[in-house]
């Protein structure tokens, strides 16, 4: 048995807040702050740089790296943390693309997160090899994986509908037929109980800022199959990721080891914000994590419908094929989100029209949902939206 979720005594949630939103951005964890404070006072303004051995800042992406493995069924070792999430994407499809030399499709689906297609489509021009990135409705992907495909580069879970591949068939379709396999876990890391070993993908990729809590513009990380760490080519081939950084050689050599993805400096203060961050799981069994989330979004799916018939449903019913997240449609879907806000229920809003709400498990429990329905209801029933305020859009949404 794990420990009983949530564990919201863990986390710094302000008064009259009813947060469904970390699957965008995650709750601040307590420990976080005197973690931060530490390595800014303690490390980086004491130490100085000698705080890269002292305080082990050097092995610190690698520590994480492990902790973040381990939520994700992965092997240690089998990870690397740094940079964004687009750049790991980037790097994974150009591996992959390397190990397939003579084949020129990269598919994905058109619900995948635009920056995972741009950066696809950006590495295709830097190439210039007459590369194709094919984009596939989502439940047409499996038949679209044929022998022209080097590369599937897919997101597990929808960002916008929250629906879920499902990672072993694809990933076994793929490699029927001679595909190398991308796992996108962006909406996965922190949301369900994931068996990325056990699915034989080639790579993974996610954030560290969504469902782990690490903060604006946290570190992302990668997962290379461990058969593959010491023969892929890294693309954006930096000293971090050479192999004896410290001998300042010429030559790029890479490390034979996963650390090969890593490319510059890693961002210290942020990895220890996330390190700190990652405490909040320790215990947690992620069976038990699946359980809560699917019993709050059954609860919210069934409270909203009961209360509002204007909202559609835009997320799939069946648990099995659904993320950590419930969408609904609905025309005026931006301004309602913004009354939402208003009045302490933050879920955001995807353009077309929907209005997305995201259940952390950590921090999330049944009496949230419900008080999160009634001011949903309240909100269209009563037009609420309709304010001129709540019309006018921010840049972020
Ligand atoms: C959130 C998200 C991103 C964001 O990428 P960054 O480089 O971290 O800004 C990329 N891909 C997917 C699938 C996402 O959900």
């Amino acid at each position: 048995m794990g420990v009983s979720l949530p564990r919201k005594e863990l986390f710094d949630l302000p008064e009259g807040v009813i947060y469904l939103d970390g699957n965008s951005l995650g709750v601040l964890p307590k420990a976080v702050n005197a973690r931060v404070a530490q390595t800014i006072q303690a490390e980086w303004g004491h130490e100085l740089i000698r705080a890269w051995n002292t305080a082990d800042w050097m092995g610190l992406p690698t520590k994480v790296a492990n902790r973040i493995a381990a939520l994700i069924g992965a092997p240690d070792g089998s990870v690397a943390t740094g940079d964004t999430l687009s750049i790991k994407v980037f790097q994974a499809v150009a591996a992959g693309l390397d190990m397939r030399p003579d084949r020129k499709v990269i598919l994905s689906d058109n619900g995948n997160f635009p920056t995972d297609l741009y950066m696809a489509q950006g590495l295709i021009d830097t190439k210039g090899q007459g590369h194709e990135l094919r984009l596939a409705d989502p439940e047409d992907v499996m038949e679209a994986i044929t022998e022209e495909v080097a590369v599937v580069m897919l997101t597990e879970v929808d960002f916008r509908s929250g629906r879920k591949h499902d990672m072993v068939e694809v990933t076994k379709r793929a490699h029927e037929k001679g595909a190398v396999m991308i796992w996108d876990l962006a909406h996965s890391a922190g949301a369900l109980e994931l068996d990325l070993a056990g699915c034989n993908a080639e790579f993974a990729v996610g954030c560290s800022y969504k469902y782990l809590n690490g903060g604006p513009g946290a570190p992302a990380f990668i997962y290379v199959r461990p058969d593959l760490a010491e023969s892929i080519q890294p693309a954006l081939a930096g000293w971090l990721g050479h192999d004896a950084p410290f001998a300042m050689e010429l030559g790029y050599r890479p490390a034979m080891a996963t650390e090969r993805m890593r490319v510059g400096t890693p961002p210290i203060l942020q990895l220890a914000a996330l390190d700190a961050a990652l405490d909040a799981w320790d215990g947690v069994e992620m069976s038990d994590l699946r359980a809560a989330s699917v019993h709050l979004c059954e609860t919210f799916i069934k409270e909203v419908e009961a209360r509002c018939p204007e909202l559609e449903l835009a997320t799939p019913r069946d648990a099995a094929v659904r993320g950590s997240q419930v969408s609904f449609g609905f025309e005026h879907g931006y301004a309602a989100v913004q009354a939402l806000i208003d009045r302490g229920v933050i879920g955001d809003f995807r353009a077309p029209n929907i209005m997305r709400f995201g259940f952390t498990p950590l921090y999330i429990d049944e009496a949230d949902v419900i008080r999160a329905a009634e001011i949903i209801e309240d909100v269209i029933k009563n037009e609420l939206w309709r304010d001129p305020k709540y019309q006018v859009r921010s840049r972020v949404t």
